[in-house]
């Protein structure tokens, strides 16, 4: 069994993207070819907003937005403890302080109130200055922006959205990638929606921000002239190829996959919610399910039900093993265990079990079985 079966999906759709991708072969753009400004308006258009603007990765995607707003020394941007370790790299990266705010407990997403103790503290030391707030949309569910934009507002912060998980997801209509003042997204394999590479897009309403990060992420560029360069930036391109198979994947992630995840966590979560805490979807919430996470009651139950798994060759993640603040790159920082009693357990209790599209039936009849047969003999 496979944590998340890419070569099923391209198995079903082979033609589709051998054609594509040969296409691109014999008419060698291969950089900055007509297939990438037309996935950037499809995309564009998919989640509502103005502008998408296609990168190398997830985390130039994000680490550009900051640069193009001119995030670096002295200024505090908050970003939730528990994430993929490049939404709090790129605030250092950038030369800024990154601020951890623990997490819900049920839907692992940023804490608010949390987060507003977290920055009246910064503007009472009075050392760093608030900026930005960078929430993750975790496993594929968006963190709750109604909230969040209050705070955002009251104390004059930008919004970075984090939807590397999540493309796809949905609150009340609104799809990920459109909240925020910018928000970007990855194309990673392994993300909801994955290419066969790197890739990352930034989205967002902002004119200025679209042009200046057009050029930022082709050596500071002038918009016509991109041999004249106009300000220092980056080289950081989505390949045509890798445009092209996002093509062909948006295709299928809008007619099936998104609706086909959710069917398996709708079977997943019958089969196992009395026997584990599983995921929780809040009232007016769509998820994209990147991971399908469990909670067991203690660390020697959820590292016993992985081992279990695995002699019965089911593949299963730890997502996360350790809190931002717990990692080695941020222990100049000095924060304790105590600051984040939520996502310090969480890393003790959750397990992801095998989500993809194209799963089976009987393959999740056999994880929810062998999850039901260990808790039952513990
Ligand atoms: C994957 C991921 C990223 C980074 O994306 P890359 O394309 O791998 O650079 C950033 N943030 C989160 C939450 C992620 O899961």
């Amino acid at each position: 069994m496979e944590f998340r079966d890419l070569k099923k999906q391209y198995l079903k759709y082979e033609n589709e993207f051998d054609q594509a991708v040969k296409k691109i072969m014999l008419e060698t753009h291969f950089i900055s070819g007509n297939q990438v400004k037309q996935l950037e308006e499809r995309m564009a258009k998919y989640v509502g907003v103005k502008h998408c603007i296609t990168c190398g990765n997830g985390t130039d995607a994000l680490s550009l937005v900051l640069e193009a707003w001119g995030i670096g020394q002295g200024d505090a941007v908050f970003v939730p403890n528990y994430t993929f370790f490049a939404t709090a790299e790129v605030v250092s990266y950038v030369g800024a302080t990154p601020i951890f705010v623990d997490v819900y407990p049920d839907t692992f997403n940023i804490d608010i109130e949390h987060l507003e103790k977290q920055i009246k503290n910064v503007i009472q030391e009075g050392i760093l200055k608030p900026k930005v707030i960078i929430p993750v949309d975790l496993f594929g569910l968006l963190a709750n922006y109604e909230k969040l934009d209050k705070v955002a507002k009251k104390y004059n912060l930008l919004v970075l959205e984090d939807a590397a998980q999540a493309f796809g997801a949905e609150y009340k209509g609104r799809k990920a990638c459109s909240f925020g003042d910018a928000a970007t997204t990855s194309f990673f394999p392994a993300k909801p929606l994955g290419c066969y590479g790197d890739g990352g897009a930034v989205f967002t309403n902002d004119d200025n921000l679209a042009s200046l990060l057009e050029s930022l992420k082709v050596h500071g560029k002038n918009k016509e002239d991109k041999y004249d360069n106009i300000r220092i930036g980056v080289n950081s391109r989505l390949d045509t190829i890798q445009a092209a198979i996002l093509d062909v994947k948006l295709d299928a992630f809008i007619k099936h996959e998104l609706s086909d995840v959710n069917k398996v966590y709708e079977l997943y979560t019958q089969r196992l919610k009395d026997y584990v805490v599983t995921p929780v979807i809040p009232e007016g919430y769509y998820s994209s399910f990147a991971q399908y996470t469990i909670k067991l009651s203690s660390r020697s139950e959820r590292d016993g039900l992985q081992n279990f798994l695995k002699e019965n060759d089911v593949p299963s993640l730890i997502y996360y093993t350790k809190t931002m603040h717990q990692q080695k790159a941020f222990s100049y920082l000095s924060n304790s265990d105590t600051d984040y009693p939520v996502s310090t357990k969480l890393c003790d209790l959750v397990l992801s079990i095998p989500i993809h599209p194209y799963i089976t039936i009987e393959e999740i009849d056999k994880v929810s079985g062998l999850i039901k047969t260990f808790v039952q003999m513990n």
